[in-house]
């Protein structure tokens, strides 16, 4: 298939995209996109509120009383892998427009561009095979389970990831044959609009996906409050996610709850420091640390403290950080705001006293508007520090030292997340014990992320949300499940 051109940059103003047409947002207005790596003005979008959620809404609806509603499952499938080529086609031209808008470096934007395609590659797949049962029951009966899609589904997502959320989301929802309406993050979303661009080209049903963007309180708002919306998929903070657990149950509808973090990775005495070196580091700052499962906190048990921290400090002084397009180790923050967040805490950090283990460089020719922040690196953390409680969303690491498995626990799970852990020891008996005992949605054994595991479900406990997607169980999620009895003697 041929790559897509959707617009070039910078370009006049990109409109939203509600029933397969793509238009100017109801009340005329737009909102500007700036680009993290110079402070400059990148794009314009249009900028939706409640009438065009009305018309988004509608126009879903009517796709499920439509051609898309009409699909088999099979046929669903085949749509979501036509798509996901496409993705593939257009790898560089999702990075690039990822670099710009987010500050992401190109490699990043890649892997980004990849996983949106194998999201799509995997629901596609799966979507005819995820089915009801029959179920043994009473002499005179025959009962089965059938499994349905919600209807009109609104998916509301952040900045960090367009990509890989609007994925892992709006795939496993379109596989089970809801109508998606898609709110992005008013920070950046030009690749969520070329990826709506990309998935009609490639066959998706006019409606089946609607986009608008806006503000939160504005289109956020009116999404999880419509009543023809019939499941919500938020992924964002922990003050929005309660905002949308409330809107969600004054309609009685379910949602799933994906939140933040400050996830550890515990690494004891006698792991193979040399595996985990490059993971401690990468983890915690990849995407400059605006990662919602970003190993925040490094747990050391005691006796290889020091070494481990010169180690890291070794890593931490060799990063270099600068424009996205230069795909450096390390990009800018989203907007001047992150940034602002980000230094208060490291002010916190060195005017409470922390001890400074060792800060990345800025590359000097780096443009002087763009929202850079050095990596850094504190030692010796008390565990209850607001730098060890509290979600940065920055590239800032905690070292926290600790004395056996107990301890470790203690501390990994005294935060108000609950997200992901990582677990660094060759003992089998202490890995199992500490996979059973972590509170947490996903923990990782001698590796952290495990690359990205599409397959794997993701989710919280705690203030990290709840319900899950990726992997399979997303498609539960994104189906209801109806009891049909038969009484036939
Ligand atoms: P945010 O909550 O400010 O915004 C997320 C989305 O919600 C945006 O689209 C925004 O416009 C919308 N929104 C804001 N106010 C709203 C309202 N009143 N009603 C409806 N929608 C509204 O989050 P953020 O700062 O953009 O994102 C960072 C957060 O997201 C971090 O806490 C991070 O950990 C979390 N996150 C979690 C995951 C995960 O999978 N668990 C993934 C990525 C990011």
């Amino acid at each position: 298939m041929a790559a897509t051109t959707p617009f070039t940059i910078p370009f006049d103003t990109e409109p939203l995209c509600i029933g397969g047409v793509w238009r100017a947002a109801a009340a005329g207005q737009t909102l500007t996109l700036d680009n993290p790596s110079d402070g400059s003005a990148l794009a314009r979008i249009a900028r939706g509120t409640a009438p065009d959620i009305d018309a988004a809404v509608a126009a879903a609806q009517a796709a499920l009383d439509g051609d898309w509603g009409r699909l088999t499952a099979a046929e669903r499938g085949r749509v979501l892998g036509a798509i996901g080529r496409k993705v593939l086609d257009n790898v560089e031209l999702l990075a690039r427009l990822e670099a710009l808008d987010v500050g992401k470096p190109l490699a990043q934007g890649r892997v980004d561009a990849i996983a949106l395609a194998r999201y799509l590659e995997f629901y596609g797949g799966a979507a005819d095979k995820v089915h009801g049962q029959t179920l043994p029951f009473q002499n005179g009966y025959t009962v089965l389970t059938l499994r349905e899609p919600h209807g009109v589904t609104g998916h509301i997502v952040p900045w960090n990831y367009p990509m890989q959320i609007v994925g892992r989301s709006v795939g496993a929802a379109l596989a089970m044959g809801n109508a998606c309406v898609l709110k992005p993050a008013e920070e950046a979303c030009l690749t969520v609009l070329a990826f709506a661009r990309i998935a009609h080209e490639a066959g998706l049903p006019a409606g089946a996906l609607n986009v608008v963007p806006g503000l939160g309180e504005e289109a956020g708002a009116a999404l999880a409050a419509h009543p023809g919306v019939r499941h919500l998929s938020f992924t964002g903070s922990v003050a929005t996610g309660k905002l949308i657990q409330a809107a969600a149950a004054r309609n009685a509808v379910p949602v799933t709850l994906e939140l933040g973090g400050k996830s550890p990775q515990i690494v004891f005495a006698d792991a193979d420091l040399d595996a985990a070196l490059p993971s401690l580091v990468n983890a915690g700052l990849q995407n400059a640390g605006q990662t919602c499962s970003a190993a925040s906190r490094i747990l050391v048990e005691r006796a290889v403290h020091a070494q481990v921290r010169e180690r890291m400090a070794e890593r931490y002084r060799a990063l270099r950080i600068g424009p996205a397009l230069a795909d450096l180790d390390l990009g800018p923050l989203i907007s001047k705001r992150q940034q602002g967040i980000v230094e208060h805490f490291l002010a916190l950090g060195r005017d409470g006293g922390l001890a400074l283990a060792a800060q990345g460089e800025i590359a000097a020719d780096a443009p002087r508007g763009g929202f850079y922040v050095r990596p850094t690196l504190f030692d010796a953390v008390p565990a209850d520090h607001p730098l060890a409680q509290q979600e940065i969303f920055g590239p800032v690491q905690v070292l926290i030292a600790f004395d056996g498995e107990a301890q470790a626990l203690q501390i990994a799970n005294g935060t108000a997340f609950g997200l992901v852990a990582g677990v660094w020891t060759r003992d089998g008996g202490r890995q199992l014990r500490m996979a059973r005992s972590l509170k947490c949605g996903q923990v990782f054994v001698n590796n952290y992320g495990a690359g990205g595991g599409v397959e794997l479900p993701f989710g919280g406990v705690k203030h990290s949300g709840h319900g899950r997607e990726k992997g399979f169980e997303a498609l539960y999620g994104f189906s209801t499940l109806k009891t049909v009895a038969i009484h036939h003697g």
